[in-house]
């Protein structure tokens, strides 16, 4: 032992030694310095007892250092068939959003300026315009996301008042994003009506008095309630918020801007026909079937929006020149576009032929069984993608996979093999198999891993 602990160079010698030079080269001191100490102090707790090699040392420094240097979110590939995956980033950029983000990424950009007079510009203005041209509605507003957009709508018109809200809409989204904590964090108090599967006109009529703020509908994204239900419609809601005077806001989750029946997709709310009934303000996300960069949408009348805009929170809560600049683009395509669903990412997964779906599995699959060698059973075989991130949960689309399987190694194991790649593939496990669903997958290259390691390196 004592033979090992006068093997552990100090952080100087190690530093000044000739196997650190390309090291010391290349990154700052300072970095290096916290980098050896860290190494050196788990080499002095370690319970090995050979004598340390500094070639080992600086070896493993070197792969510490790179790693270092790995970008974070890790680009992936998106092989779950969850189209809109929020842990993988939901909606892919247009090109025309890129590109528009990479440009005010890089240089300045008139992001608050009206560039015909020179006065101070709003920095919505053109993502509200494509709003109101896309939606009818009278005006609109943009914030960091959904989330967002409910806190501001519920602080902005409901502030130390009741929001009413039916008990079969009290969801939560995922991790953290429950109604009834979003609406007390707000400063608005929750007054639950009717039950979780029965909520009537006169549950929401009978609640009403005068502490109430608004009436607020929830698209119950996540889940579907079943058999013996009855929902207040939207029409019906707004026409109890207009004879009473109670403004009406709609959180409509995903929030179509097309109808996706128009595509044989399943259908979801267009946030149209939610103004068309009459929603004072109807609250969307950029990144779900919009397609978009995350954002929260508002748009509504033209009075419940000027309160919104005029909040102290509206500032807090503002997006930044890449998120608008990507945003206007992608409204832009849906104004100006005779082929959205070839140009915007998401309906073109969305909507893509199953025979091409299926070439792209056949190739991936002869590529996979050459990498992984024939002792794994590869198949190409028929599954469902899901359109992801609250929309339509419990509806399918019927896809191709390449589903993988081996007598001797678990589904989770291969899952974790497919995770390791250069640019790591995610897949699905079920049914005793790793499955890689090809509906977002553009190049069947990207599906193939590294060759599976021989039982003596792992
Ligand atoms: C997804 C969702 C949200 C949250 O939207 P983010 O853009 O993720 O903040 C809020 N409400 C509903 C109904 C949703 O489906």
């Amino acid at each position: 032992m004592n033979e090992r602990l006068r093997s552990i160079p100090s952080v100087d010698a190690l530093l000044s030694d000739d196997l650190a030079l390309p090291l010391v080269e290349a990154y700052p001191r300072p970095l290096l310095v916290e980098q050896i100490r860290a190494l050196l102090d788990e080499v002095r707790q370690s319970q090995d007892e050979a004598p340390v090699q500094r070639r080992d040392l600086v070896a493993t420094l070197g792969r510490r250092l790179a790693a270092l240097e790995t970008p974070s979110p890790r680009p992936v590939v998106n092989a779950s068939g969850i189209v809109l995956h929020t842990n993988l980033g939901r909606a892919l950029l247009a090109e025309s959003a890129i590109e528009a983000v990479t440009a005010v990424a890089r240089g300045a950009c008139g992001l608050e300026i009206d560039l015909d007079s020179g006065s101070r510009g709003s920095r919505d203005a053109s993502c509200s315009e494509a709003l109101v041209a896309l939606t009818g509605a009278e005006d609109a507003t943009v914030v960091n996301n959904n989330a967002s957009a409910v806190v501001l709508a519920v602080n902005s018109l409901a502030l130390g008042l009741e929001v009413v809200v039916s008990r079969g809409e009290l969801v939560e989204i995922g991790g953290s994003f429950r109604i009834p904590d979003i609406i007390a964090r707000s400063g608005a108090r929750l007054r639950e009506v009717g039950t979780t599967n029965r909520t009537h006109l006169r549950d929401y009529a009978d609640a009403i008095g005068p502490n109430t703020g608004i009436l607020l509908k929830v698209h119950p994204s996540n889940y579907e309630i079943g058999g013996f239900t009855s929902a207040v419609t939207l029409p019906e809601l707004a026409k109890l918020g207009r004879e009473r005077d109670v403004p009406v806001v709609e959180d409509l989750g995903s929030g179509a801007l097309v109808d996706l029946s128009r595509y044989d997709l399943p259908a979801e709310p267009v946030v149209s026909a939610s103004v068309r009934a009459g929603a004072d303000a109807v609250t969307f996300s950029g990144d779900k079937l919009l397609g978009g960069p995350q954002a929260g949408m508002v748009v509504g009348r033209g009075e419940i929006l000027r309160r919104m805009k005029t909040s102290p929170l509206k500032r807090a809560l503002r997006c930044d020149k890449m998120t608008l600049s990507a945003l206007d683009a992608t409204l832009r395509l849906y104004r100006t576009s005779t082929n959205l669903e070839q140009v915007l990412p998401t309906l073109r997964y969305l909507t893509r032929d199953i025979d091409q779906i299926a070439a792209t599995a056949r190739a991936a699959a002869t590529s996979i069984r050459e990498r992984l060698g024939d002792d794994f059973e590869v198949a190409v075989k028929a599954c469902e993608s899901q359109i992801g991130s609250g929309a339509q949960p419990t509806a399918t689309i019927p896809s191709r996979a390449v589903a993988i399987r081996h007598p001797g190694h678990s589904p989770i194991a291969i899952a974790s093999h497919f995770r390791a790649a250069d640019r790591p593939i995610v897949g699905r496990v079920s049914e005793e198999r790793f499955w890689l669903d090809c509906r977002c997958i553009d190049d069947p290259a990207q599906l193939i891993p590294a060759t599976w390691p021989a039982a003596a390196e792992r």
